[in-house]
């Protein structure tokens, strides 16, 4: 599947988020996760996989929590029930919305795509 190029932030409800990918993410407990968000700072974590899908799934998950912690949604929720949200969005909507730019059905994000401007 051919993926969008990777961002270097997201604007997620008027806000900007860097997306930083590293090789290890930091996390409250220290240890090592796939993602993570940090709303102070306006920064989205990625750990880095050599399977890029994968690495799109795990920053769809983390926008899920920007979203619902931006739009205040996730004031009206459990810790769990964000969780169960997020990654329903990450299981079920990120492998059709990748698939739907892969195609082409989706142009918005292919404006930093070079290959995209170039018609191909
Ligand atoms: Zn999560």
């Amino acid at each position: 599947m051919r993926l969008p190029k990777w961002p270097k932030e997201v604007s997620i409800l008027g806000t900007t988020y860097a997306v930083i990918a590293a090789d290890t993410v930091p996390s409250d407990e220290g240890d090592l996760c796939e993602g993570l968000m940090d709303e102070e700072a306006k920064k989205i974590w990625i750990r880095k996989n050599k399977d890029k899908s994968c690495m799109w799934s795990t920053l769809i998950h983390e926008i899920g929590h920007v979203w619902l912690r931006e739009s205040g949604l996730e004031g009206n929720m459990s810790a769990d029930m964000e969780e169960m949200i997020v990654i329903s969005l990450e299981k079920h909507f990120a492998p059709a919305l990748l698939g739907l730019i892969g195609k082409g059905h989706i142009t918005s994000m292919k404006a930093s795509n070079p290959a995209a401007k170039r018609g191909k």
